[in-house]
This record gives structure tokens, sequence and C-alpha cells, in this order.
């Protein structure tokens, strides 16, 4: 086995072994980096997964990298900054999300220049209520860029297609006008990019690769979140390009009010522009979307398998495309399409997976994530400000979610009082209904929990 198929094999395994989304965590753009004298070193994105790795998955990686070959008597981890040579070499990138790995998505070369990816287009993107006002939106922008809604925000929760349609508006604008200059680049990219900008003192160098484009898409704004740094070059970049009248595109998993740690003068002016939200699918979209997915893969499934798969897979089109892919791979390799049956049993542990269940962990690590807190502060008995807040919602959850008892509750946090659990829960009760921002807060953690 050479390094990469090495790594490949370690990956395939290591998914059956951790949840989800610690995968998609801690393992996305690893590789190997070298193999050399039973040495491994594997190359990691930042310095946050290299500790992770280091502490928590060293003993399973080595474990399982042994087992696969057992010259190997030593692991080391490097982290490998992007444009290095570690990167280029030997990241190998991982498609978490589909289950069965190189399914035809190989054909699709994403564009080095605009790092967009031609396989994200409106063509293929199915509209439904859920998403009409984003997708038309997106749609008039892709016509005259810079004219209509600038900066243009989209949010909406995990795998509702928030990079699929940011990405299509890229694509169309360069099939309509090819000679303009579009680029597409994910938060972590651009806060990768000014850190080491700042680190070889050439900031300017690297503002001045933004300043002639049409065209700027920045996907999942919200990592920006306490970034102070990157925001205000950030904020510097956006000006320069908004006076030219260039178009900015950006996405977020909340609104621009619920990003907390985000400069007031960068959220005013995100809210200055088209603010939009894609909210979750109904049944007959999710249907929609499935059928096309498999007209495109060229394989007719029931109608009856269809609807099973949309009535048991609800928030996440992601999630919906891999139960498909599982499908379509069975066709494939038996050379018939599944029966009902045979669908149940292979989507069973995709469709009652135990992430589906809420838990007083799963809450408070919702919660923490959502306003950025950890979740140790969350349960201890800091009287912070900040903490206070989140801190209520999290308690409201527990009941709400799991009926915990009160007494409970007060425990679980720090072992504080049965009433300040019931005052918290109260409180939170009684302000949903009267503060827009709060229930969309709320709605937005909760679907976080049954994420995790
Ligand atoms: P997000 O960026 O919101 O997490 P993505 O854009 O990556 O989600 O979407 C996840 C997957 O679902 C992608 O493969 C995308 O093509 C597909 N998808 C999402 N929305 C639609 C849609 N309306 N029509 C067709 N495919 C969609
Ligand atoms: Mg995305």
């Amino acid at each position: 086995m050479n390094k990469d198929e090495l790594w490949q094999a370690l990956l395939a395994q290591i998914q059956f072994n951790i949840s989800k989304a610690n995968f998609a965590t801690w393992f996305k753009n690893t590789g190997v980096f070298s193999k050399k004298d039973g040495e491994i070193i594997i190359s990691v994105p930042n310095n946050f997964s290299k500790e992770w790795l280091e502490n928590k998955y060293n003993k399973l990686i080595f474990k399982i990298l042994h087992n696969l070959d057992d010259e190997i008597k030593g692991i080391k981890y490097a982290v490998a900054s992007p444009g290095s040579k570690i990167s280029k070499s030997s990241t190998v990138s991982v498609d978490i999300y589909n289950e069965v790995p190189q399914l035809e998505f190989q054909e699709f070369k994403i564009n080095k220049e605009t790092s967009l990816n031609p396989r994200y287009t409106f063509d293929n993107f199915v509209v439904g209520p859920f998403n009409e006002l984003p997708q038309a939106a997106a749609w008039a922008v892709s016509q005259n860029p810079g004219a209509v809604y600038n900066p243009m925000f989209i949010y909406g929760g995990v795998g509702l297609g928030k990079t699929h349609l940011l990405q299509a508006v890229g694509n169309e604008v360069l099939k309509k006008t090819p000679q303009k200059k579009v680029k597409y680049v994910s938060s972590e990219k651009f806060t990768s990019g000014i850190i080491n900008s700042i680190r070889n003192r050439d900031v300017e160098k690297f503002k001045s690769t933004y300043k002639d484009i049409d065209v700027l898409i920045i996907d999942d704004i919200q990592f920006l979140s306490g970034k102070e740094k990157t925001q205000e070059e950030f904020f510097h970049i956006f000006n320069t390009l908004y006076e030219k009248n260039k178009q900015i595109i950006l996405s977020s998993d909340r609104p621009p009010k619920a990003i907390s740690a985000l400069e007031e003068r960068l959220r005013s002016r995100f809210e200055g522009g088209m603010i939009a939200d894609i909210s979750l699918p109904d049944f007959e979209t999710r249907v929609a979307i499935l059928k096309t997915k498999s007209q495109e893969k060229k394989i007719n499934f029931s109608d009856e398998i269809l609807e099973y798969i949309a009535s048991n897979i609800q928030t996440n089109i992601r999630e919906l495309e891999g139960a498909l892919n599982r499908l379509i791979a069975y066709q494939k390799l038996n050379n018939q399409v599944p029966t009902i049956n045979i669908a149940e049993t292979l989507l069973k542990n995709i469709i009652f997976s135990p992430k589906k269940i809420a838990n007083p962990e799963k809450i408070i690590q919702a919660v923490a994530t959502f306003y950025n807190l950890k979740e140790r502060e969350m349960i201890t008995v800091s009287r912070k400000k900040e903490i206070v807040k989140p801190r209520q919602i999290a308690m409201f959850f527990l009941r709400r979610e799991l009926k915990s008892s009160f007494p409970f509750i007060g425990r679980k946090f720090g072992g504080k009082d049965h009433t300040t659990a019931i005052h918290a829960y109260n409180k939170i009760l009684k302000e949903v209904e009267i503060n827009e921002n709060l229930a969309e807060e709320i709605s937005l953690i909760k679907e976080q929990i049954y994420r995790l």
C-alpha cells in the first residue's frame, strides 16, 4: 500500500469507530505526508486538529495503521498550511458525506483560479417553498452582479444548499460573462490566508489579490466570529469592492445578528444588503430532489422508495443524497434496483441512527458551540454575564426536549437549586414569545442538537 492508500484505508475504518460529526471535524483535509523507516507523518490542516488528533485519536490511529502495515512503529503530526508543499503533494481530501466514495463526482474538476465546482448549478438546484426566496435572489444577482442585492447574505442549517447556491451564482456569472473575475473562498481559507500573510508581512499583497474581483463569494462566514484581525482586513476588502459596485456574496449558518463577536460595522454592512434564509425542505421538495438526483445518475427508483427516504430524512439534503448514494451503489453492484425491503435494510443505520436523539450532553454542546463558549463554562458556577443567557437556554432545552426534572437540571448546571432551573425555563419560554431574535436562535440551536 502506498501512503495515500494507507490513509484511505485508515479513514474507512475510523469512520466506523467515531461519530460522523467528529469524523468530519477532525479528519477532513488530513493525509499522510511521508512514510519512512516505520515512521508516518500525518498532515493536518491546523494546530487545533493536530492537538486533537494527538490527544484523542492517537491510539486509535496507531492501532489501525499498525494493523494495516505492521512496519509502522510511530506516528507524528505536522501542520500543512494551504499552498505549502505538504498539502499539495499528499493531502487526501475526504468527501465525508458520501458513504460510497468516488461516486461519479470525480468527473467534476474544481477550477483552480475561482475555486468553483462546476457541479453546482442553477439547473440542478431544486426549488421549493423553503428556498424560493434565496434562489430567486441568487439568480437575480447572477444576471446582474453588483447591481441588485449587495451584499447578498444567505443563511440556513447544515446541508441545506448554501454552498450549492453560492457556487451556482459564480458558475452562472462565468457562463454568461467569462471575462468576469469570480472568486469563491471558505471563511477558513480566507482566515488562514490572512494569518499567513500577517506572518509573512505581506498583508497588502494578500489584499491586492482581492482588488480586481468582480464577484467575491465567502462561505460560512460565521467562522469569522471572534477573529478580530481577519474581520478588520475583511472589512477593508469588503469596502474596496463594495465601493466599486462589485458583488459580494456571503453565507452563514445563522443571520448576521446572531453571529456573536462580529464587529458592529461588519454586521451593519451585511444587513445593508439582501438577507435570505433557507429553511427546511418540505416533503414534496425532498421527493423532487431525490428524483432529480437519481435521474442525474440515470437510475429509476420506485416512488415508494423515494418517499420512504423523504419521509425519514427531513432536515438535511446532504443526508438525503447520502441515502440515495447507498441505494445507487447497491444497484451498481447487483445490477438491479433494490426492493423497498432491501432499501429499508440498507438505510437502517442512516435513518435510525442514535444521532437523532437528544441528550443533556448534546444540548450543552450545541448551546455552547452556538454562543462560542466552552462546554465547561456552561456547567460551572461562573456568574459571567455572557454565560447567563446561554445557560438559561440550555436549561430550557433540557426541560422542553427531555422533560428532565428541575432538580436534575439544577444539579447538571453546577449544583444549582431547582428554583433557578424553573426560573430559567419560564423566562426563556416567555421571552421566545415576544423576542423574534431569540426565537430564531432557539430554532437554529434545536436543529443543531438533533444533528449531533
Ligand atoms: P450547505 O452548504 O448548506 O451545508 P450544500 O450546499 O453543501 O449545503 O448542500 C449539500 C448537498 O445537498 C449538496 O450536494 C447539494 O448539491 C445538495 N443540495 C442542497 N440543496 C439542494 C437543492 N435545492 N437541489 C438539489 N440539491 C441540493
Ligand atoms: Mg456549505
